[in-house]
């Protein structure tokens, strides 16, 4: 019998499972891939319906690492409101608050081996440098910050891997269920690469499993039968180009727009709306950030996908091509490159053309659920049905905010005049894929308690993004990883 079972060794698994081990306890992970991708289709079913989200097939991979093989690794720590919701626009509150979740963003990025220049950038602890600034009003300029590429992959983060030594790991093992005992103790069913079953016994079961994936496994599940909100409530963020810009003076255009090292580590600015703002005009929380789109088969494009496949193990790009398109287009990006080391930001050549994109926050839609449709030749993998969507509201945000934030930007002087684009371009969710497990103060309307423990147990927690009530406003990676490290104090209790 192990202390401590974590299924699915993905972003959240792997953290846990090195956290539960450097406390000294004894840990299984299992994870339903031996290398990205592989089980995937398994685990959505032979007829998954995945309606108009992108997420639910392109934002999560299975193997070592799960999505960390594929994510930006961009932090961006949430306010109080965020927590508190906003009812009056169909955003719920948490049963936590602020202060329950703040103290472990600091604890997060030391086992990650990250800098406190992150929490410096986020504005904790005083401010790290001369980062740019817009004058106070309506709106502020926060920055969110990027773990390196080193460290991003938590399949490859040594300050993990140190820790997962003495972690026995199971890979290429499908979790379909989990049931307890009276006694508390977890029974983890799992199905190997031969198809044979068998079971896992733990004091503790962490679901570590994605979005996706924590629905389905507490849907097969005995524990989890009395839950009327399981599956409900599934949530992305929405993203949408509102503008574009006609660069007037880049080098002042990139002083104000593009993204700063601080000491090493990369710094976006997002151009956030105040709470004043957003109450005035009753709009949903949301904020605007510069996209520099550049030439698909440029050079720019050639050493991203260099960097991108030290990440994800992707195929590299041909040396020869990389270097062919750098000297089809030295001039600027030698000056733009200089410009980077000069200034610490990163490098924007003036082939790149900008854009301004709009992130909005969706309200809770309970009715947005996962649900999952038979599967007489495999009961363990059913369908999965997803009829998630964006409505009025987002639109309505748009619509609003669009040209007031317009004005605002060309009322400074930052080197380019701001174009507001005619409407018609449609949101995409943003691969946050959240709720599902929702966390609550009641079973009647959430999956898991405030500790993240499925109601009605005493030994099975839910990780991930899956429990969150409301989505806040922008990359939730973060915020989860820090309710994990949350779970990791309650169980070791
Ligand atoms: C391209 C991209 C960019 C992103 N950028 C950002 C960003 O910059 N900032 C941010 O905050 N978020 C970002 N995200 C979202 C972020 O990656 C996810 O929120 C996060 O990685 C989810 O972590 P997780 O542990 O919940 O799931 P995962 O990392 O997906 O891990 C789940 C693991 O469980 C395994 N599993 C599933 N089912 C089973 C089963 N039945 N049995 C055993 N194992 C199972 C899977 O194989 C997988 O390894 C991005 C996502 C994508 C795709």
């Amino acid at each position: 019998m192990f202390d401590v079972c974590v299924v699915g060794g993905g972003t959240m698994g792997l953290f846990l499972a090195a956290e539960q081990s450097a406390r000294g306890k004894s840990v299984i992970l299992l994870e339903a891939g031996r290398s990205p991708g592989e089980n995937k289709d398994q685990l959505l079913g032979s007829r998954p319906v995945r309606g108009s989200h992108r997420g639910s097939e392109q934002a999560w991979t299975t193997g070592l690492g799960g999505t960390s093989q594929l994510w930006g690794g961009q932090l961006w720590p949430w306010q109080d409101w965020e927590f508190a919701g906003l009812p009056q626009k169909g955003i719920s509150a948490w049963p936590l608050d602020f202060g329950d979740v703040s103290p472990y963003y600091e604890r997060v990025l030391r086992a990650l081996g990250l800098p406190a220049t992150h929490a410096q950038i986020h504005g904790r602890f005083g401010f790290a440098s001369k980062l740019p600034t817009v004058p106070v009003g309506d709106y502020s300029l926060k920055y969110s910050s990027w773990i390196d590429r080193s460290r991003r992959n938590f399949g490859k983060n040594a300050a993990i891997r140190a820790q997962l030594r003495n972690v026995t790991v199971r890979q290429g093992a499908v979790v379909n269920r989990i049931n307890e005992t009276g006694s508390g103790t977890a029974h983890i069913e799992l199905r190997d690469d031969s198809g044979a079953l068998s079971t896992v016994s733990a004091k503790k079961v962490v679901l570590a499993a994605g979005t996706l994936g924590n629905a389905r496994i507490l849907r097969n599940s005995e524990v989890s039968q009395d839950l009327p909100a399981l599956g409900r409530g599934f949530l992305d963020h929405v993203s949408k180009r509102i503008a574009r810009v006609d660069v007037l003076d880049w080098n002042k255009f990139r002083a104000f727009s593009a993204p700063k090292s601080v000491r090493g580590v990369l710094a976006s600015p997002r151009i956030v709306p105040g709470v004043t703002l957003l109450n005035a005009h009753q709009l949903l929380p949301c904020y605007a950030h510069w996209e520099f789109a550049s030439p698909s088969s440029g050079a720019v494009a050639s050493l991203r996908a260099l960097l991108r496949a030290g990440q994800t193990g992707e195929p590299r790009p041909p040396l020869s091509t990389t270097l062919a398109n750098m000297w089809g287009e030295s001039g600027e990006l030698i000056e733009a490159v200089a410009r980077s080391v000069r200034y610490r930001e990163r490098p924007v050549p003036t082939s790149s053309k900008p854009y301004l994109r709009l992130d909005v926050q969706q309200p809770t839609r309970h009715d947005v659920q996962l649900t999952w449709s038979g599967n007489n030749a495999e009961p363990d993998f059913p369908n999965l049905s997803l009829a998630w969507r964006t409505g009025r509201e987002e639109d309505a945000t748009a619509h609003a905010i669009t040209h007031r934030l317009v004005d605002f930007l060309n009322s400074l002087d930052i080197g380019a005049a701001v174009h507001e684009l005619p409407p018609g371009d449609t949101f995409e969710d943003i691969f946050h894929m959240m709720g599902g497990t929702r966390m609550s103060g009641t079973p009647a309307e959430g999956v898991v308690d405030p500790d993240c423990k499925v109601f009605g147990t005493a030994s099975v927690f839910v990780a991930g993004a899956s429990v969150f009530p409301s989505g806040g406003m922008a990359n939730p990676t973060f915020t989860a990883l820090a309710l994990t490290a949350r779970i990791g104090d309650k169980i070791a209790d």
